[in-house]
């Protein structure tokens, strides 16, 4: 048997009880602006829900170390949030960073680091969201984790950071 708090419950094939719906257009498009400033290098941050609100944090720069490829977020800067969160009794849904140069596909730094970091059993509910840069657009995709310790991509589409009058 498994409970709504086992990691192992979490599985694509059932996004019906995944408690966050997917991120909507706008806040799709406010991560796409992030990684457009960060551009280019890696943008990361996470969103979750507060009384059904949906809340967003990027990082900024000063708050983790990165380059072109890669970025380390500290655990005390990481903790505030999730402390934040907590108490709000919120949900965190989801963390997404770009590939400046690359698809928004997983990479294998991004499947291993995700279970090894505990983000897996932690916040079996979280989804992974990734960002690229297509002409004047991000293209993007959600993916969620599954038993197998690698993700299945849930929806995918392309967003404009450029706010639509
Ligand atoms: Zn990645």
């Amino acid at each position: 048997m498994t409970t709504p708090l086992d990691p192992t419950a979490a599985s694509p094939d059932a996004p019906q009880n995944n408690p966050c719906a997917p991120p909507s257009s706008g806040l799709l498009q406010k991560i796409a602006q992030g990684c457009r400033k960060s551009h280019p290098f890696e943008a990361c941050g996470l969103w979750w829900r507060e009384d059904s609100i949906e809340r967003l944090h990027i990082f900024a720069p000063h708050e983790y170390t990165a380059s072109p490829t890669h970025f380390a977020i500290p655990a005390q800067t990481l903790l505030a949030i999730l402390q934040h969160i907590e108490q709000a009794q919120g949900t965190l849904c989801g963390w997404f960073h770009s590939h400046p140069s690359h698809p928004p596909h997983p990479s294998q730094r991004d499947i291993a680091s995700w279970w090894t970091s505990s983000q897996g059993p932690w916040f079996p509910q979280a989804q992974l969201l990734l960002l690229s840069p297509s002409n004047e657009t991000y293209a993007w995709a959600l993916y969620a984790p599954t038993q197998e310790k690698s993700f299945a991509p849930l929806s995918w589409g392309d967003v404009s950071p450029t706010k639509i009058s």
